[in-house]
């Protein structure tokens, strides 16, 4: 979509002006002086006179580095691919500079870590579960005292299509239906916790989850105060061997290992365990955009976060819904 500096003005001019130039600064509406220069992001208003730049309000302004350059860091931090380290994105990009590309991406992370303030849950059951992320550091020996708690919470949710698939499933194999392939992983919330005590859960919870859900846990007492707190707690019993619990708690437990696959693989493990949680933000950031990978774009690129010209949307039909406001 992007295939130059031009491209990519033009998708700024869309998204601030879906309905065609209006000057901000006399109101009029109309076609606007362009340059032809090859870094412009000015449109100039036929009327007053002024220069509306492109790049007002977005995390792209007053920077010197072109359009397309801010475009590909969006595009390589919001998609799953893992993150890339600001060398890498140098290189990729043929930067001169090591620390533009630095803060290119320190920029675009920025826009990734914010809280998700909303509650998961309602209609769809929740998955909940601790793990530990981090390691102990060289020296201390095995144990988990140095590692950090996390705890983390998912929406499992049924196709819309699942009748459908089942029933196609069930033409093809007698006996049987594939309910692992009838659900995916909905929204997902991580928090760094001081550890696995009851307080900690529950608080997670209440901050995380809509009152009323159905929760789905493992035995740990921690939990035992959800029905309490008026959830429908869905826990598996004491003493359940691992293979029981992970086909009790599936996506959780996915959502875990991804996390630290991820953590191990572009972070090299080496998070201080103070800026985990931004880490943990961005994660969730990607995780709950995976379906809607404009939103993300334009959220990292500081666009505002309206509805997008119809010919994007149509780009992503099916999981679309529109950007809240
Ligand atoms: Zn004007």
């Amino acid at each position: 979509m992007f295939p130059d500096n031009d491209a990519c003005a033009k998708y700024l001019e869309a998204v601030r002006w879906p309905g065609g130039f209006v000057c901000p600064a006399c109101g009029i509406k109309g076609e606007p002086y362009r340059f032809k220069t090859r870094t412009a992001v000015v449109l100039r208003c036929r009327g007053c006179k002024k220069n509306a730049s492109l790049t007002a309000g977005t995390i792209i302004q007053s920077s010197h580095t072109p359009l397309a350059t801010w475009f590909w860091g969006a595009y390589l931090m919001t998609t799953q691919t893992p993150g890339q380290s600001a060398l890498q994105f140098q290189r990729q990009l043929g930067l001169t500079r090591y620390e533009t590309a630095f803060q290119i991406l320190h920029k675009l992370r920025a826009g990734m870590v914010r809280p998700e303030r909303d509650s998961i849950g309602g209609e769809n059951p929740v998955e909940i579960d601790e793990c530990y992320v981090g390691g102990a550091t060289r020296g201390e020996g095995r144990g988990t005292h140095h590692k950090t708690t996390v705890v983390g919470a998912v929406e499992v949710r049924t196709r819309k299509d699942a009748e459908d698939r089942a029933a196609k499933w069930k033409e093809a194999h007698e006996g049987g239906i594939p309910t692992k392939k009838l659900v995916y992983a909905g929204r997902l919330r991580l928090k760094v916790v001081s550890g696995k005590g009851a307080d900690n859960l529950t608080s997670f919870i209440k901050e995380n989850v809509a009152a009323g859900s159905t929760i789905r846990t493992d035995g740990w007492q921690g939990y035992n105060d959800l029905p309490e707190m008026g959830y429908s707690h869905d826990s598996l019993v004491l003493g359940g061997d691992p293979d029981k619990a992970e086909s009790h708690l599936p996506m959780i437990h996915l959502v875990f290992s991804n996390l630290k696959t991820w953590i191990l693989g572009t972070h090299h493990g080496r998070i201080a365990p103070h800026h985990l949680q931004a880490y943990l933000n961005e994660y969730v950031f990607r995780f709950n955009r995976r379906f809607y990978p404009m939103t993300a774009f334009n959220s990292v690129l500081g666009l505002a976060a309206r509805a997008l010209p119809p010919t994007y949307a149509q780009l992503y039909s099916g999981e679309w819904v529109h950007p809240a406001t």
